[in-house]
């Protein structure tokens, strides 16, 4: 098998935008990816073939919507190597997943018991931890980011003892590009028998996430990041875990038995999926993830490491402009700021000439803290991306730089 890029994006509709006159650049991926036709394919079919609600149904409409959104979990299981079926969790992103981990351990710590985060977390790890902490009166410890944007490995070493009940960090910074060792840091957490979540928003996206290999306990990600929809994703839990773990949401299917007065719950996956779920973007997520195994992986990943040399290459050379985040082991994402503008400027002349890039904290303002800097300018690559729209970047950056002159 072989990577052809323009085959690639004739699959992506949204491609093919003009902006003011300009090609379409899209450099946004690590907010959200563009979908491919078979996704919204997928989509449309389901609601134009079969919508019916799943599992309670004794008609064929329901029937088939149960087999396709059943259908979908085997697939995310596939991907990520999980052992068993009844593991993977919907739901409606990597947020929700970490917020549901957080709501059991809040209720398994007490005073004395101590938490393990990250200085790169995205906010929506980070304060999910502070919360869980400061409800259950646990200490929340925090692995310190080095100047080139990695973890401090010798201060994690550091951080685990006895008291140490639960780590989480991020499989890929969302904000510097990072590609934490996530598989040594989970051994280590193992050795002093903590739980470990990552947090798979941004790993998941670059195809490497296998939950055996990596030893976690928990593995969160988001459809929308992996050529999917948005409103749905998944939390991956080891079933010894997840099966004693205190209860989400209560309501319909979590439920077993239900009298006047108690109730009891339901078996893995469904004990964590109450009410109706989104049965549509499911369908849709496990199509997306269908279509992005099927690539080359190897290939995938040479494109992508191409195309962040290449933007890295163009920004040293660049004059003013100054790289966050230098990580040995780094992925899919060019973060800067320039000696003149505001990122939010360079973000809006940027759009001006087509060129889509995020600016501000990413989510993750202790990091912007870290590196004393307002927010960065992001621009965040996908498959679909070429090395031509990488020169594209630059081109209009040297005309941001006129312009703010
Ligand atoms: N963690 C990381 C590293 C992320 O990049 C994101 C999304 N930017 C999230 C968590 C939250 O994902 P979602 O908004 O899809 O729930």
């Amino acid at each position: 098998m072989s990577f052809d890029v323009a085959a690639i994006r004739e699959q992506f509709p949204i491609l093919k935008r003009v902006i003011d006159g300009n090609p379409l650049v899209y450099l946004d991926n690590a907010a959200t990816t563009q979908k491919p036709q078979c996704v919204i394919d997928a989509l449309v079919d389901y609601y134009s073939t079969c919508n019916s609600n799943v599992h309670r149904g004794a008609h064929r409409l329901a029937d088939e919507a149960t087999r396709r959104f059943e259908d979908a979990r085997d697939i995310v299981k596939n991907f990520i190597n999980a052992p068993k079926r009844e593991e993977v969790i919907w739901t409606t992103g990597t947020t929700e997943a970490i917020n549901i981990v957080a709501n059991g351990l809040g209720s398994l710590l007490s005073p004395g018991d101590e938490v393990i985060a990250t200085g790169m977390d995205h906010h929506a790890n980070l304060v999910t931890w502070q919360q869980a902490c400061k409800a259950s009166g646990a200490t929340l410890r925090t692995i310190p980011v080095t100047d080139a944007g990695e973890l401090d490995q010798a201060a994690y070493d550091a951080m685990l003892n006895e008291h140490t009940k639960f780590v989480a960090f991020p499989h890929v910074s969302n904000a510097l590009g990072t590609v934490n060792p996530i598989k040594e840091m989970t051994a280590k957490a193992k050795k002093v028998g903590a739980w470990v979540l990552v947090d798979g928003a941004q790993g998941a996206a670059h195809g490497y996430a296998d939950v055996q290999d990596i030893g976690c306990d928990f593995y969160a990600f988001s459809g929308h990041k992996i050529y999917g929809p948005m409103g749905v994703g998944v939390l991956w839990g080891k079933e010894s875990v997840l099966s004693t773990w205190p209860v989400w949401r209560t309501g319909g299917e979590m439920i077993s038995t239900v009298t006047l007065q108690d109730a009891t719950w339901n078996v893995l996956p469904y004990r964590f999926e109450a009410g109706t779920p989104n049965v549509g973007d499911a369908i849709a997520m496990g199509e997306a993830i269908r279509w992005f195994s099927a690539l080359d992986q190897d290939a995938v990943a040479a494109h992508e490491k191409a195309l962040l040399d290449r933007a890295t290459e163009l920004a040293e050379e660049f004059e003013g402009l100054t790289i966050i985040g230098n990580a040995k082991e780094k992925i899919g994402v060019l973060s800067f700021v320039m000696d003149q503008g505001h990122p939010a400027d360079i973000g809006f002349l940027l759009d001006r000439q087509g060129v889509a890039v995020r600016t501000g904290d990413h989510c993750a303002q202790p990091l912007m803290a870290r590196f004393n800097v307002p927010g960065t300018a992001r621009a965040s690559f996908a498959i679909y991306n070429t090395l031509e729209e990488v020169d594209a970047l630059f081109v209009a950056l040297k005309k941001v730089r006129t312009m703010l002159a």
